[in-house]
C-alpha cells in the first residue's frame, strides 16, 4: 500500500482522495512513484464547498448545498459534469474529479479534471425552481469557472437545457458572450454536432480496434448492453447500422433477448411508446444479472457503477468487456477478468468520446468557428484510436491490464506537465 512505502504527511487528511488513494496503491509497482509524485496526485488542487439560496414557488427561501472540484490542471483547465443529486457527497465528487482528470489524459486532451454538483433531487422540484437553482449555484461557483479555468458539462439528472441556464447566467455575471465557459450545450447556443452520441461512437471505435487486435470479425459476435439511456440506447444503434448482432438490452425494469439478434430501431419504438425494452415481440425477457451472464461475446455495461462484481464476474461469458458506464466492475470483477483473460476496456478510455467532443466544442466556442459532423467524427475517431492503440501498446509492454495501462498513461502525462511547469 503506498501510504505503508511512504509515511505521508498531510496538512488536510480530510481532502484525500480515497478512490484516487487505491488505484495509485495499485499503479505503484508498475510505475514506481516518488514520495512527492504521490502527494501530488492524491489530492485535489482546489475543493469547494458552496451554499446558497433559491426562492422556492411558495414563496419560502430554502438553502442548498454545492460542491465544485478542481482536481487537476496541470494540463489544461479543468473540465468535469455537474451533477444533481440527493445523495452527492464531496468524496464522490472528488474521486469524480479525479476519474476526469486521468480521462483527459489517457485520451491526450488539453484539460485537467473537475467535477461538481448539488444535492439535491430534481424531481422535486418544478421547472422555474430548477432553473433558479441552476442558476443560484453559477452564482455561488462563477469566479472559479471559466474558459480558461474550469469548464462544466452535463452529468447525472443535468441536461442540455441546464447547461443554457448555466451560459445564460454566467454571461450575465460577466457582461459578455462566453461561450466556452460551458459544454454540452444545445446547438443553436454553440453547441457541437455529434455530441449527444459521442460517447457510444467513441467506445464503438475503440471496441472495432480491440476486435483488430484479437482477429475477431463482426460478424462473428453477439453483443449484450446493460442500460438502453443516452449511452446505452446510441450504442446500440451505431453497432446495428454498422452491422453489428446485438442479442440483448436492458433497462432498470429488465432485459430482452433474441439469439438470432434484435431488431433494434423496432426495440427503440417499442421502448418509446411502452416506456421499457421489456416485452418486445420476438424475444424472451430476462433480468438485468441474467443478461450481464448471457452467452454473448461482448458485454457492454452503460448504466449503472459495480453492476460486475465478486458475485457474478466468474459467470461472464464475454470475451471483451467495453466499460460504457463510469466504474461498472468492482476489482473484485477486474481480477477475475484478468485470470479469465478477458479484455477489459476501461471506462476512462472507453466512454472519452463524450469529453473529447466537449474539447471540440469548446474549441469551435473559442474560435467562433463551427465544424460540420463529418469533421467532428473524422477527429473523433483519430482520436479514440491512437488513445487506444497507446493504451494497449503500453499494456503489451508491460504486461499488464488495459486498465492499468490507460491509468498509467494518464497518471504519466499528468506528472510530465506538473514537471515541465517546475512543480516536481
Ligand atoms: P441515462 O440516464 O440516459 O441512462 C441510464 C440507463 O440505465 C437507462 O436506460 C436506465 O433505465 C438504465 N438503468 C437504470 N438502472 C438500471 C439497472 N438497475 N439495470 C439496468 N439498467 C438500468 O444515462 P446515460 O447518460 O446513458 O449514462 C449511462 C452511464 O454512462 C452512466 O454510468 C454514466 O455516468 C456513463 N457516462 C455517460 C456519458 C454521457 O455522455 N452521457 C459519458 C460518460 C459516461
Amino acid at each position: 500500500m503506498i501510504i505503508r512505502n511512504h509515511e505521508r504527511i498531510h496538512a488536510d487528511e480530510e481532502n484525500l482522495c480515497k478512490k484516487c488513494i487505491s488505484e495509485l496503491e495499485d499503479l505503484y509497482s508498475y510505475l514506481e512513484l516518488s514520495r512527492e509524485e504521490l502527494d501530488l496526485l492524491d489530492m485535489p488542487r482546489r475543493s469547494f464547498t458552496v451554499h446558497f439560496p433559491v426562492q422556492l414557488d411558495s414563496g419560502k427561501t430554502k438553502m442548498f448545498l454545492g460542491y465544485r472540484v478542481q482536481y487537476n490542471d496541470a494540463r489544461g483547465p479543468a473540465k468535469g459534469g455537474i451533477r444533481f443529486h440527493p445523495e452527492l457527497t464531496l468524496d464522490d465528487v472528488r474521486d469524480l474529479a479525479f476519474l476526469m482528470t486521468l480521462k483527459c489524459a489517457v485520451v491526450n486532451i488539453p484539460f485537467g479534471g473537475s467535477k461538481g454538483g448539488v444535492v439535491v433531487n430534481p424531481k422535486e422540484l418544478s421547472r422555474h425552481e430548477l432553473e433558479r437553482l441552476t442558476r443560484s449555484y453559477i452564482r455561488a461557483i462563477s469566479d472559479y469557472i471559466g474558459p480558461y479555468k474550469d469548464i462544466p458539462a452535463p452529468d447525472v439528472y443535468t441536461d442540455e437545457k441546464i447547461m443554457a441556464w448555466i451560459l445564460d447566467e454566467y454571461e450575465r455575471i460577466k457582461g459578455e458572450h462566453t461561450p466556452a465557459v460551458v459544454t454540452g450545450k444545445p446547438i443553436e447556443l454553440g453547441g457541437s454536432k455529434g455530441r449527444n452520441y459521442s460517447t457510444s461512437l467513441g467506445g464503438i471505435l475503440v471496441l472495432e480496434e480491440a476486435l483488430k487486435k484479437r482477429s475477431i470479425r463482426k460478424q462473428e459476435v453477439n453483443i449484450a448492453i446493460q442500460g438502453f439511456g443516452n449511452v446505452g440506447e446510441n450504442a446500440a444503434r451505431i453497432l446495428h447500422e454498422r452491422g453489428y448482432k446485438v442479442i440483448a438490452v436492458s433497462d432498470s425494469k429488465g432485459g430482452i433477448i433474441a439469439e438470432g439478434g434484435l431488431d433494434i430501431p423496432a426495440v427503440m419504438k417499442h421502448k418509446e411508446q411502452s416506456g421499457s425494452v421489456v416485452d418486445f415481440a420476438g424475444s424472451k425477457n430476462i433480468t438485468n444479472d441474467e443478461l450481464l451472464t448471457s452467452d454473448c461475446d461482448i458485454l457492454i455495461p452503460a448504466a449503472l457503477s459495480e453492476q460486475l462484481n465478486e458475485k457474478n464476474a466468474a459467470d461472464v461469458k464475454a470475451k471483451i468487456v467495453l466499460e460504457l458506464a463510469n466504474a461498472p466492475t468492482t476489482i473484485e470483477a477486474d481480477n477475475v477478468f484478468s485470470d479469465k483473460k478477458i479484455m477489459l476496456i476501461p471506462d476512462i478510455l472507453a466512454n472519452a468520446g463524450g469529453v473529447v467532443v466537449s474539447y471540440f466544442e469548446w474549441s469551435q466556442n473559442l474560435n467562433n468557428d463551427y465544424w460540420e459532423e463529418d469533421k467532428v467524427l473524422e477527429k473523433l475517431e483519430k482520436i479514440m484510436v491512437t488513445s487506444f492503440n497507446d493504451v494497449h501498446a503500453l499494456c503489451q509492454e508491460e504486461n499488464c491490464s488495459m486498465r492499468t495501462a490507460a491509468y498509467q498513461l494518464a497518471v504519466k502525462r499528468i506528472l510530465y506537465a506538473e514537471r515541465l511547469r517546475g512543480n516536481l
